[in-house]
């Protein structure tokens, strides 16, 4: 058990706590991105519905058959994450060395996002997730394709045109169906789900990301936690635990999930993706490499917005903070200036999938630390980059929370930012 998990000590824990039968109902697994904490409680779910005691990865009951395709009924997961990023790495894998193990890569990676959509949790008459029922029809059939049934396509351009396929399917999935926060009818579906009799020996719910929980969903879901379900196990999943609920925190077991080493690192994309990290990149920059926009890409678009902005506020007779400029030029180089907002989406290629979105806002927010760090900038300056920081803050929530479009953020936020100079 726990053996695809490379370099994670906390497995050692839940290890023990499951052969001496101490494994609590409710768990919150938390540490910060890309530790495993996902995969450790997808494989939580398949040790406790494993029909041999030993429960190896490579077990061959009915039920590991199905937990290792994440298509075991018993099994939900609800909640937010980046799931394309990390489908694009996988498919890539998959297409560069096409075996039954990175199919099953490629797979899990899909079933991570579709498995969001369940019927037991989503209601059809919410727009968004009736969105979802043709995007997850298409992936279906394109997902028979390569089927682990079935031999492994053997024609690089088909197999190709399938990846490419079902990557796109998806990524539209996740765009316009995944919410950004877990609606209150999810948990209260999810928790009529919880009390049907399994069809194993074991439910297990996963809440990703469930710091994420908006208030009505939050008290909902403390509901299921202080009576949860026989035959049920909740384990939730964050890396902010200072913003779990104390009252959600008191009724759940904490895992920690320590920061791996770059070794570590390096061993999970050389053994599970057949790549290799480059310099100073850790396991998200390795997935955010895959997205349809580079990072540098999104650095430069967030140095042109930020000049955008300077530019602006000097028409309004406003006074630029002294430090920026210079690093804001050097980023640029040679780069056109933009002369509307709506060229920086195009070039964020309309901030889609949504995480793109977010790594923008945070290369702003690197882009202001910088000019902190040069070490020159002034008391006046760190307080107009503080106002702006949390600026950013609310940018983030409302796209994701709110659905305004980006590009209607974007202008808000630079009036905004311009006003406090
Ligand atoms: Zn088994």
């Amino acid at each position: 058990m726990f053996e695809n998990l490379i370099d994670q000590g906390v497995c050692d824990l839940l290890r023990s706590d499951i052969q001496n039968s101490r494994l609590p109902p409710s768990m919150l697994f938390y540490g910060r991105e890309a530790q495993g904490k996902l995969t450790c409680a997808l494989e939580v779910a398949r040790i406790l519905s494993c029909e041999r005691t030993e429960a190896l990865w490579t077990c061959d009951c009915p039920s590991c058959v199905l937990h290792r395709a994440l298509s075991h009924p018993d099994l939900l997961i609800i909640g937010s994450r980046d799931c394309t990023s990390e489908i694009r790495a996988a498919g890539a894998t998959f297409l560069s060395k096409p075996q039954a193990s990175t199919r099953y890569l490629f797979l899990r990676s899909i079933r991570k996002l579709t498995l969001r959509f369940s019927g037991q949790t989503v209601n059809t008459d919410d727009a968004r997730f009736a969105r979802a029922i043709p995007h997850l029809s298409d992936i279906e059939e394109y997902l028979e394709e390569i089927d682990p049934s079935r031999p492994i396509e053997g024609d690089t351009t088909k197999l190709e045109k399938i990846i490419k396929a079902i990557i796109d399917k998806c990524e539209k999935l996740e765009s316009d169906s995944l919410p950004e926060s877990i609606p209150v009818s999810q948990i209260r579906n999810a928790s009529t789900w919880s009390r049907l009799v399994p069809y194993g020996k074991q439910k297990v719910l996963i809440v990703d990301n469930a710091d994420r929980m908006q208030e009505g969903a939050r008290n909902a879901f403390l509901k299921i936690l202080e009576e949860p379900p026989e035959h049920m196990v909740f384990v939730l999943t964050t890396s902010r635990r200072g913003a779990m609920l104390p009252t959600i925190l008191s009724r759940v077991r904490t895992y920690a999930f320590v920061e791996r080493p770059d070794k570590s690192l390096a061993l999970v994309v050389s053994r599970v993706f057949h790549d290799s990290l480059r310099d100073g990149e850790n396991l998200g920059d390795f997935f955010n490499r895959f997205l349809p926009v580079d990072p540098a890409t999104i650095r430069l678009a967030a140095a042109l917005f930020l000049d955008y902005v300077l530019r602006h506020a000097l028409d309004r007779g406003k006074s630029s903070p002294p430090c920026l400029p210079s690093i804001l030029e050097a980023d640029i180089g040679s780069n056109a200036r933009v002369e509307a907002l709506s060229g920086i989406i195009s070039l964020l290629q309309k901030c889609r999938p949504p995480v793109i979105w977010r790594l923008f806002l945070s290369s702003l927010t690197a882009l202001l630390q910088r000019s902190i760090r040069t070490g020159q900038a002034t008391a006046a300056e760190i307080a107009v980059y503080s106002q702006w920081t949390s600026l950013l803050g609310e940018s983030v929530s409302a796209v994701d929370t709110y659905n305004i479009t980006p590009l209607a953020t974007l202008e808000r936020l630079s009036v905004a930012m311009g006003d406090s100079l």
